[in-house]
């Protein structure tokens, strides 16, 4: 990765006194990398960065390259080839681009060329231009009586596609040929753009609804606070760095959140600036879309995601560098999509996973990469969810950049819930994985001819152990996460420390002998329900069904129109389903979620029983929801029960602060895997040891603490045994820069890789 180290930012200023320049190439075999060539007199005054280039690579000829910095030395031995020519002298993206991207690599330990292939599209070089011919009255002279009908048309009609313009006259190819070849038309070929809105045929435009109640105070503080900050960053006498404008609008789920960003979006407009819209899911992302081109015209509204065609992205990036488009929605993705002059970032759902790409590196979040985008344009960057990210709340709280809407718009209700404890319902209908209220809740849920979905929240390979006296659950007394079960060794094992325990014979808690290992597999489940209700149809959707392309969709739009009773299915069925005949949401063991070894397990489990609940009763009929749970007295399920984010908050916070988890720190974890079991662990021992080595060398080891190595909690991957050392960093950027800059310099055996993840979104 020697090509890295060209990269010093003042390389990215573009002076015609540079010898080289650094190419982006991609080679086949070999991915993106850069390479130096030397630049010719006769284009030294015309090479930017952001331009497309043509230049020399061994037997492959001439190939398509970016240029991406200059300088004046060389670090390769050998000698540099000369660029061959510039191949548009239009750039596409500029050097402040550039910087972003390299503060994204610095913050996720990664190297520049890794962000720039995520971040660029190597195809744009290849000029995806669409064109089409147009046709244009040039003359009468010579035409006969037939074609002139077809001329005086032409003529009204002024320069017209060759397409649209045969239909509308009814003539022929052969016609307009004859007619090009007695001078009569002028017949040229264009460049257009294509606009995947186009198809939506959206002419006229919705205005804005009125905002109401708690969504016009929010509307009204949350612009009290752009303003004062606007005001704060245009004085002269201000020369401190002022920190990026971030704002929270926690909202429950349809209050009306996506109102207020109308409203926000809409003013900025007005003030002659571009918004950037994200949402967590290329489908959430086209909804979207088309909820904006309804507002705003789908002239001034486009979209970026990972599935829209070659084309399609060359005419967005090339409109979005000619500053064309004022709201670009999209995916996580869109993040580094080349808008101008943005004067808004909105990060809808905020909370969901999705803005994290976890594999391959570069492991970035959207979020992370939004706010410093939005420090780079010094503007706000509003973050909106029903259960927001426990660091998001907390930043947001304590900076008074908080916004709340606790209720649905028009107060609509909220569907009830009740939370059975298993712990009486296992002894009485032994066994039973649903107890006897959820059976009679289905039977006359069934009865009305109303839906069911069915949660089986568990992500299917760990268990822990759990007392079903009492409900508690073994947890590692350095971590305060679940224990996990290892029956090969007959030992709990905690995933982050290593700590191991015996098997306890008696519940710490209460004394009892009722401790059991926990966890069921979702086709069992599913099994079992059509056992219960062999009438009814029953599907399951999981992470099995997803692996036939386009299943999980069918089998959506089935229970949508009705053809499905009762849907049982993981976490992927609690977002975004929209059914009014849903009127009762089963969770089959609300624990579970819980009890993953994780520190953000109660977080994610208390965001998806509020979400899943959400989906109940969201038509004319009344909702009810059901959690199972052995642990009726949880504090993340208690909240959840009465959709309290704030009380889960409350508590959430302080494990976090007692175990310097997120917010009170930044978790850098990484992973060592091998083919070869023992070598992955003695290879993760050796980081280890030299990181704590150099951390206590530089005093710094309260800042930087090191956990483990420890095996993940998936041992194995692939065939690849896995280790893992956590690292917790309590000086940001800094505590970053000391690891890349440890990293930098670890050589790794060559049957040994070594992954760098920065603000994992869990440690499994
Ligand atoms: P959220 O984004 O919080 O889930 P939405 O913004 O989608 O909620 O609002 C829920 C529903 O209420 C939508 O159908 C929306 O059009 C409607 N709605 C929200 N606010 C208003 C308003 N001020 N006037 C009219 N309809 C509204
Ligand atoms: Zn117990
Ligand atoms: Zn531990």
């Amino acid at each position: 990765m020697s090509e890295n180290k060209l990269f010093d930012t003042d390389l990215f200023a573009a002076e015609t006194s540079h010898k080289y320049a650094l190419a982006l190439v991609n080679i086949k075999g070999l991915g993106v990398k850069t390479f130096s060539y030397l630049i010719p007199d006769d284009i030294k005054d015309k090479i930017k960065i952001g331009q497309a280039i043509l230049v020399p690579f061994g037997r492959q000829g001439l190939i398509n390259a970016f240029c991406v910095g200059f300088s004046n030395y060389l670090p390769e031995e050998i000698r540099a080839k000369k660029i061959n020519k510039i191949l548009d002298e239009k750039p596409l993206f500029s050097i402040e681009y550039l910087k972003l991207l390299e503060w994204v690599a610095n913050y996720y330990c990664c190297d520049l060329v890794t962000v720039l292939n995520a971040a660029i599209p190597m195809k744009l070089i290849e000029k995806a231009a669409k064109t089409e011919q147009a046709i244009e009255f040039v003359t009468f002279d010579g035409a006969t009586k037939r074609q002139t009908a077809v001329l005086e048309l032409l003529q009204k009609m002024g320069k017209t596609p060759l397409v649209a313009f045969e239909k509308l006259a009814k003539t022929t190819r052969n016609t307009i040929k004859k007619l090009d070849e007695l001078g009569c038309v002028n017949i040229t070929t264009e460049e257009i753009y294509r606009n995947p809105l186009d198809i939506l045929n959206i002419e006229t435009t919705e205005p804005l609804y009125e905002l109401e109640g708690e969504q016009k105070t929010a509307y009204e503080g949350i612009k009290k606070k752009i303003t004062e900050y606007e005001i704060i960053r245009q004085n002269p006498d201000n020369d401190s760095v002022l920190p990026p404008l971030s704002i929270l609008l926690h909202g429950v789920t349809a209050s009306g959140k996506t109102e207020v960003y109308f409203k926000l979006i809409d003013d900025c407009i007005k003030s002659g600036k571009n918004v950037l819209f994200l949402a967590p899911e290329i489908a959430l992302a086209s909804q979207l879309t088309k909820r904006l081109a309804k507002k705003f015209g789908t002239r001034d509204v486009a979209i970026w995601h990972s599935s829209i065609s070659e084309g399609e992205r060359y005419d967005v990036w090339q409109r979005l560098y000619e500053d064309d488009i004022k709201i670009l929605a999209g995916a996580r993705s869109a993040v580094f999509a080349p808008l101008k002059n943005i004067g808004l970032i909105i990060i809808d759902e905020e909370h969901e996973s999705a803005y994290k790409q976890t594999n391959p590196a570069p492991r970035y979040d959207a979020k992370v990469v939004a706010q410093k985008l939005a420090e780079f344009h010094n503007c706000p960057l509003i973050l909106g969810s029903a259960t927001p990210d426990i660091s998001v709340y907390y930043r947001a709280l304590n900076s008074g950049n908080l916004f709340e809407m606790k209720h649905r718009y028009r107060n609509a209700p909220i569907a009830p819930v009740t939370v059975i404890n298993m712990q009486e319902h296992s002894r009485a209908a032994y066994k039973s994985v649903i107890s006897k209220p959820l059976q009679t809740a289905i039977q006359e849920t069934l009865a009305q001819k109303q839906q069911v979905i069915l949660l089986i929240n568990r992500r299917g390979f760990s268990t822990f152990t759990q007392c079903k006296a009492c409900g508690h659950v073994i947890e590692c007394p350095n971590c305060a996460i679940p224990m996990i079960w290892h029956a090969k060794d007959q030992l709990l094992k905690c995933h982050y420390c290593n700590h191991i325990e015996y098997f306890p014979e008696f519940c710490p808690q209460c004394g009892s002998d009722a401790l059991r290992n926990s966890g069921t597999g979702t086709q069992k489940i599913e099994q079992y329900v059509k056992d219960l209700f062999p009438e009814n149809n029953v599907e399951r959707i999981d992470s099995d069904v997803l692996v036939r392309k386009g299943e999980h969709i069918r089998l959506l739009e089935r229970f949508q129109k009705g053809d499905i009773d009762i849907l049982v299915g993981t976490q992927m069925i609690a977002k975004g389903l929209d059914n009014p005949n849903v009127t009762l949401v089963g969770v089959i063991s609300a624990d579970a979620s819980f009890n993953l070894p994780d520190f953000r397990s109660s977080e994610r489990g208390f965001q998806l029983l509020t979400q899943v609940a959400g989906r109940a009763g969201r038509g004319e009929f009344t909702g009810r929801v059901f959690f199972q749970t052995f642990n009726p007295e949880f504090y993340a399920l208690e909240s959840a029960k009465s959709q309290n984010y704030r009380a889960f908050y409350e508590k959430e916070i302080i494990t976090r602060e007692e175990f310097d988890y997120p917010p009170y720190s930044r978790i850098v974890r990484l992973i060592v895997s091998s083919l070869n079991n023992f070598r992955a662990e003695k290879a993760a021992a050796e980081i280890a040891l030299s990181l704590c080595t150099i951390i206590e060398k530089y005093g710094i080891s309260d800042r930087l603490e090191v956990l483990g190595p420890s095996p993940c909690v998936i041992e194995r991957i692939n065939s690849y045994y896995r280790f893992q050392i956590i690292i917790k960093n309590k000086l940001d950027l800094k505590g970053h820069q000391f690891i890349s800059s440890f990293l930098s310099k670890v050589i790794m055996p060559k049957d040994v890789k070594l992954a760098v993840d920065v603000d994992p979104l869990d440690i499994l």
